[in-house]
């Protein structure tokens, strides 16, 4: 399709699912990480080893490829920034987006909505400020290398300070207002090389523990809101430069007013049904983005035959491979999708996920019953 290498950074589970909708379009990748990533497993051929964060690597990984992708944004910037191919997005957008209080900051310079954000000193003094004006509780966070909720510190009272400043020591830290949220919606929107933007159905994102459990799509809430999410998330990306997929979270508070949480430079778990349930997934979209293929009218809408989809997260059981019980099921269930990253199982590790499809949300929440092995409240 392209005879244009992609080279990525990272090859986790994002990676590889990159990999395998570039395979389709023909599309050559190299990855930049440890022997054996996910990303590589599935991808014969030449590759570079070595940290995605090394400057090293990442220099050699340039070299051998046209363009230069990212699949985490936990990477040294000033290395990409001396890249002199092209690099989706814009390495400077990566920057601003990887440290979480420069991005809100970019945001709000920008009109887009975000919790109120405020960079605080590593100290009780300051974090004592933050909570007499912005109120408690208010969220504590570290301003780089945050994921899964590992980075932030809910602020109950002034009696948690301490805790919080011990937990969250040795980083730059920021302060947010709390979000009352009702639901937490989720938009993937992808950026072509002109600066167009398009965006995914919006979808309604659970956490457990702080890790992603399900996704429903679309968000079961009024269909005003669902465009005003996606007209949010596309009004933030467009304040970004350079191409490739963005997964925009956000908060819906009990106004229905939206804020936005984050923004990921990168193909995003939220997006993962768009496999299955998509004209095109969010992993091919990335692919085109990057290296300036069409993207062509509806081509990030539901399926006319997927109009309801429900993706559920894979996570390592307490029991070694326990999880796969579910994939198993979603096997012999109809409108299932399994997806593995040849990660090895460990407790809470996202390992895979499954995608559910159908013409309701019903329907959906019925198949997913029965992958969980529950009993479905209504039948097939
Ligand atoms: P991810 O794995 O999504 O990158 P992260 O570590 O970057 O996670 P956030 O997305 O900032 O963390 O926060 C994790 C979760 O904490 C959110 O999904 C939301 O449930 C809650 N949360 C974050 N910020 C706030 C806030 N200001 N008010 C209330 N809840 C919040
Ligand atoms: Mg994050
Ligand atoms: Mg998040």
């Amino acid at each position: 399709m392209d005879n244009k290498v992609l080279g990525i950074l990272g090859g986790g589970q994002l990676g590889r699912m990159t990999v395998e909708a570039a395979n389709r379009l023909n599309v050559r990748t190299i990855i930049l990480d440890a022997e054996g990533a996910p990303a590589k497993q599935i991808n014969a051929g030449e590759h570079v080893t070595g940290k995605f964060s090394d400057p090293k690597g990442i220099a050699e990984l340039a070299e051998k490829a046209d363009v230069v992708t990212i699949e985490i944004e936990h990477v040294d910037t000033d290395a990409l920034k001396k890249v002199t191919k092209p690099v989706a997005p814009a390495a400077e957008t990566i920057a601003i987006i990887q440290d979480k209080y420069l991005q809100k900051l970019h945001l709000a310079k920008h009109g887009v909505d975000t919790a109120y954000s405020e960079a605080l000193d590593s100290n009780a003094e300051s974090l004592a400020a933050f909570g007499a004006k912005q109120g408690f509780p208010f969220m504590l966070k570290s301003r780089r290398d945050a994921y899964d909720g590992r980075g932030n510190f809910v602020v109950k009272d002034q009696a948690s300070i301490l805790e919080a400043l011990a937990t969250l020591s040795n980083r730059a830290l920021y302060g947010e207002k709390w979000a009352p949220f009702t639901k937490e919606l989720a938009v993937m929107v992808v950026r072509s090389n002109s600066g167009e933007v398009f965006a995914y159905p919006t979808v309604e994102t659970i956490h457990k523990n702080n890790i992603c459990h399900l996704v429903f799509a679309p968000a079961q809430v009024a269909g005003p809101i669902l465009k005003a999410a996606q007209l949010l998330a596309k009004n933030a990306v467009a304040s970004f430069k350079g191409a490739g997929i963005f997964g925009v979270e956000m908060f819906l508070l009990p106004s229905g007013e939206l804020l936005i949480n984050e923004i990921a430079p990168r193909p995003h778990n939220s997006g993962h049904y768009t496999q299955d349930a998509c004209v095109t997934s969010q992993f091919e979209a990335h692919v085109r983005a990057c290296l300036d293929l069409p993207m062509p009218e509806g081509f990030t809408e539901l399926t006319t035959t997927t109009t309801h989809a429900i993706m559920l997260n894979v996570l390592g059981g307490e029991v070694f491979n326990s999880e796969l019980e579910d994939c198993r099921r979603a096997l012999e269930t109809p409108g299932c999708a399994v997806h593995l990253y040849g990660k090895e199982s460990r407790p809470n590790r996202k390992v895979g996920h499954i995608n559910i499809v159908g013409n309701s949300m019903a329907e959906c929440l019925t198949k997913l019953a029965i992958v969980q092995g529950k009993e479905p409240s209504t039948a097939l």
